[in-house]
């Protein structure tokens, strides 16, 4: 077996920058990846979900210009769109690539299991290392309904390989992967049906968040069905149908399945080195990322995290704090997120009943973006702002934002939580008219009352 310094296993999110640091100050570093270099993000996720969405949205957009006086008749290329989405994807790919091969980290392009306690065995090769990171990520789940693996289907895995989209594309599942995918499809042509198991899409977001988000897709022509519990699926012809345990059937030319993800770690045989999972899969960790196996960290969506690109690469930061000696706990940050759907939901921190849950004096303040002044100029009224605060410090401890590019906007919230400010610091403050920001001190004056 070979002693190296340092093993990764999984090239995604917060394993490639690990690696790369730990291989730039002269360490050993073996890198172990199954699949493309950079992870899900690069290559089935953020990036080409993003990219397809700038072809939507731009689509969406200019058909609802019509209150602007702007007729658009939109036409879509949808071999063009996936083109450029490949484009943009591959561009991505092609970086990390070059960055990890042109390192001197010593990559072994397969699948790693543990053999031993800090030992680790792939592509012919048996290594061991005082220090292991895990990154290895996570996996679209496919629910176990009767006949789905009989019919063909797509995850995000496949779906920005196509040529064209299915004309009438049913989703599975109505979380922020299935609704992004889910509109970018309606904006790009085709039919699109979310079937939704829960009472309402994205179930763990404030109600009237989702509630904007459900009319702006309604609106677009998505169908959705809530409280569809999926009995069976079939094949018919060339159409997919799907069972509907308390409703019709949905019948569609296509089916994405989005309905959640699962932990990538099967194959790891993680319980040889003494590495206890949490009973849904994931790594147990400690609050500095560390296993139960002196030595081997996970980091990003293995390890439990809230499955986000930012927060595997802000846990890389975080363990490589701990091993300069200056550890940073895991929860020692403000997490933000975006669904990238139109009008956009962003959050930072807490909303009004998680931070009551907290034991904090919570209370909020609602502002719709009909009382922002570039709202109503750009006709883009639909959504609102949300700021929590706790009322025995007044600091801001949250924010929820719908709207036109909220998750750009919800950063003014993230850093004046980071640094402890208060409702007053943002109502003090003088924002440029006529923005969307400018409602924010108008929305912290509203605390005074
Ligand atoms: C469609 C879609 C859109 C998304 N959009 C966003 C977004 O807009 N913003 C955002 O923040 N997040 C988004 N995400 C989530 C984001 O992609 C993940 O949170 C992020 O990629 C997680 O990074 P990671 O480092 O934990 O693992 P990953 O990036 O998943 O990397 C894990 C790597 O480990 C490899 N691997 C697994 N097992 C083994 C093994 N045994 N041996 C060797 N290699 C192995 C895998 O092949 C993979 O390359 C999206 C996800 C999807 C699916």
């Amino acid at each position: 077996m070979e002693q190296v310094d340092v093993i990764v296993i999984g090239c995604g999110q917060g394993g490639k920058p690990l690696a790369l640091d730990l291989a730039d100050r002269g360490k050993h570093v073996v890198l172990f990846e199954r699949e493309r270099l950079g992870g899900s993000c690069v290559n089935f996720g953020c990036t080409p979900s993003k990219a397809l969405l700038a072809s939507a949205h731009n689509a969406g957009r200019a058909r609802l210009a019509g209150p602007l006086g702007i007729h658009c008749d939109v036409r879509v290329d949808q071999r063009a769109v996936f083109e450029r989405v490949r484009k943009v994807r591959d561009e991505w790919h092609d970086s990390s690539e070059k960055k990890v091969v042109e390192s001197t980290i010593d990559l072994i392009r397969a699948e790693a299991s543990f053999t031993g306690v800090r030992s680790v065995a792939g592509g012919g090769r048996e290594v061991t290392a005082p220090l292991i990171v895990i990154d290895t990520g996570t996996s679209a789940a496919v629910p176990p309904v009767d006949g789905l693996a009989g019919v063909p289907y797509m995850t995000n895995h496949e779906i920005f390989d196509v040529e064209t989209l299915p004309t009438r594309l049913i989703v599975l599942g109505g979380g922020y992967i299935g609704l992004e995918l889910g509109q970018g499809a309606r904006r790009l042509g085709s039919e699109v049906t979310i079937v939704n198991a829960a009472s309402r899409i994205m179930a763990n977001e404030e109600e009237d968040a989702t509630k904007i988000l459900h009319d702006a897709l309604v609106d677009d022509g998505v169908v959705i069905f809530n409280d569809a519990k999926v009995k069976s699926v079939r094949k018919d012809g060339d159409e997919i149908v799907l069972q509907i345990e308390n409703g019709p059937d949905v019948r569609g030319n296509g089916l994405l399945v989005a309905a959640g993800r699962t932990p990538n770690t099967g194959a790891l045989r993680a319980e040889r080195s003494g590495i206890e999972l949490l009973e849904n899969g994931m790594v147990k960790v400690d609050d500095y990322l560390q296993t139960t196996c002196a030595g081997v960290y996970a980091i990003g969506d293995v390890a439990g995290q809230p499955a986000f690109t930012h927060v595997s690469w802000e846990d890389y930061r975080r363990v490589k704090s701990t091993l300069d000696g200056k550890p940073r706990k895991r929860d020692d940050r403000v997490l933000s997120y975006t669904t990238f759907t139109e009008p956009q939901l962003a959050r930072t921190g807490l909303t009004e009943p998680e931070a009551k849950k907290r034991g904090l004096d919570a209370r909020s303040k609602t502002m719709p973006l009909s009382d922002v002044a570039r709202g109503e100029e750009w006709n883009l009224t639909r959504g609102f702002f949300r700021l929590v605060i706790d009322d025995a410090n007044d600091k801001i401890v949250g924010a929820t934002f719908v709207g036109y590019e909220a998750g750009e906007l919800i950063h003014v919230i993230t850093a004046h939580i980071e640094l402890g400010a208060t409702w007053h610091d943002l109502e003090g403050s003088m924002y440029v008219h006529p923005t969307f920001a400018e409602g924010l001190p108008t929305l912290a004056r509203e605390f005074a009352s």
